[in-house]
């Protein structure tokens, strides 16, 4: 699968996408990530990518035209070298919410996916006659759209056949059955005391020995 990040700080990305398991699914090619500079769509000498909002109101917003001619670009680009199945996406604090079931779908359904990261106070609305949705990671407002595009990339990577080994295995996570949560994990030393003398055990059952109660509590906590 391809990610196609379209950002005016594409710098943002490196650190991230250069570490552990986002790594090593591009070293299998199992991703490839593709990030371009929305100022390289600019045709004045400052690069602008921005403007004031008709009407009024605070701050600027992102100029439609750089937009849709990497859009364009863009596209023409992946279509030129394969038979794809693209979906484009403008991270927004007002679109769908983004959970593990649309991570799963993502996963399975698209060869390619554009992310549009928004800055200043966002986009010009026009922007959706070229994309098919907006998504958000959360009822809350960030600066810019780069953390929802890692948000996505990584919770969709996760989910490709080959990205986890058997040992970090998504089936039994959290969110993979709507509504499940992951039951609490432990590891050494048995007990843990805080600088006060205060003891914390780890649950007695996780150290019998008896698979069947072990599982038992791990469904059903008792
Ligand atoms: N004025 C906008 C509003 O009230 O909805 C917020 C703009 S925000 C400062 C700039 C950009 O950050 C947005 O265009 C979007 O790309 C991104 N962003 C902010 N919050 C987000 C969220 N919860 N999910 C996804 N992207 C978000």
């Amino acid at each position: 699968m391809a990610f196609h990040i379209l950002t005016i700080f594409p710098k943002i990305f490196s650190s991230y996408f250069n570490e552990s398991i986002i790594k090593r699914a591009q070293d299998k090619n199992i991703i490839d990530i593709k990030i371009y500079n929305l100022r390289d769509w600019t045709s004045d000498n400052h690069k602008t990518v921005d403007d004031t909002p008709f009407g009024g109101g605070a701050g600027m917003l992102m100029k439609i035209e750089p937009l849709y001619k990497a859009l364009t670009d863009i596209k023409k680009q992946i279509t030129a070298t394969k038979h794809t199945e693209i979906k484009t996406i403008l991270l927004s604090a007002r679109g769908t919410k983004w959970t593990q079931a649309r991570a799963q779908k993502y996963s399975e359904e698209f060869s390619d996916i554009i992310m549009i990261c928004g800055r200043y106070e966002g986009v010009d609305d026009r922007i959706k006659n070229f994309i098919d949705e907006e998504i958000s990671i959360g009822d809350y407002v960030l600066t810019g759209g780069e953390i929802g595009a890692m948000v996505l990339l990584d919770s969709i990577t996760r989910l490709l056949p080959g990205t986890l080994g058997n040992s970090e295995s998504a089936i039994s996570e959290s969110h993979s059955v709507l509504g499940n949560i992951e039951y609490p994990q432990y590891t050494r030393p048995e007990i843990f005391i805080d600088s006060d003398g205060n003891e914390y055990p780890v649950p007695k059952v996780l150290l019998s020995g008896n698979h069947a109660e072990i599982e038992k509590w791990k469904n059903t906590g008792l």
